[in-house]
């Protein structure tokens, strides 16, 4: 069974998370180890990270990532951008490392005009400084796959496979899989056929061992509309299907899948009830299965 978790929020200091994962009884959990709208945070304290590394262990939670500020974009030739960008993505980079987090996921950037070709080779000039500054780093970057809105990279296969061949430490990458981003990309994966050729197609171009989590959202708009949109799942474009195919998927059988999906006023409601659908459509194989013993 995949490990289901959520982006959960870390008001009141990282380890807060904690407590609010275990509500949602969330086996993986997505957090911002800062404001995500602001270039620079405070430190961590040591009482802070020794609570959230104790609470991760206490509650089982078998996945942690956090995710980069929104404000990041490698990819930008600004020079003045381009150097808060790589300051802040080693800051998160260092802050994940002292939470022991698996993974820091991250928007590939916005090539600004540049051209997507240019954008890839800046994004990985700039991976390759940070992989020097950060040797010995558990920690993995994950580039998230993204729905293409304005000139953001990152919404075909090609982008991040030529992004894993560019890097000097490949071994310190791998992809996330965003279920919105792929569909407003143009993959659908809402039918079983689009399920099953998006994923060999995966496979080919990039490989699916470079999978390591996915981000589960349905989306708002249409199929290749290039418009990154979260609704909650089985509510959107892609409906039930999509990801009753995703989830019972035994290639990813052990995969974290987090939600990012509307979380309104009430994310204890809101969440609870995606996460809950989500087993829901788990249960129903189960189900299938059993029913077709003899
Ligand atoms: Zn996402
Ligand atoms: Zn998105």
């Amino acid at each position: 069974m995949p490990l289901f978790g959520a982006h959960i929020s870390t008001s009141g200091g990282v380890e807060k998370s904690i407590e609010r994962a275990i509500e949602l009884n969330c086996e993986a959990i997505q957090i911002f180890t800062k404001n995500n709208n602001q270039w620079n945070g405070k430190p961590l304290t040591e009482e802070s990270i020794k609570a959230f590394k104790d609470g991760v262990k206490k509650a089982k939670i078998k996945v942690t990532n956090s995710h980069d500020s929104y404000l990041i974009n490698l990819c930008s030739t600004d020079k003045n951008i381009s150097k808060k960008s790589h300051d802040a993505f080693l800051d998160e980079l260092n802050r994940a490392e002292e939470l022991a987090l698996d993974y820091v996921v991250m928007h590939p950037g916005a090539h600004l005009g540049k051209g997507e070709s240019a954008g890839l080779k800046t994004l990985t000039r700039a991976f390759n400084n940070l992989m020097k500054e950060t040797r010995g780093y558990k920690v993995l970057t994950l580039i998230e796959s993204t729905a293409g809105q304005g000139s953001n990279i990152g919404y075909k296969f090609e982008h991040l496979k030529e992004i894993l061949d560019g890097v000097t430490e490949p071994e310190r990458f791998g992809v996330c899989l965003d279920t919105c981003h792929l569909y407003a990309a143009g993959y659908d994966i809402s039918t079983k056929d689009g399920y099953e050729k998006t994923f060999s197609e995966f496979n080919k171009i990039v490989g699916i061992k470079q999978i390591k989590m996915f981000h589960l959202n349905d989306s708002k708009r249409e199929l290749a509309s290039r418009v990154d949109r979260h609704e909650h799942i089985g509510e959107g474009k892609i409906g039930r299907d999509g990801f009753k195919f995703l989830v019972n998927d035994q290639r990813f059988k052990n995969h974290a899948m987090i939600i990012e999906t509307p979380k309104e006023d009430d994310f204890m409601k809101f969440d609870s009830k995606n996460l809950n659908f989500l087993k829901s459509l788990l249960k129903e194989r189960i189900h299938v299965a059993h029913s077709a013993v003899p």
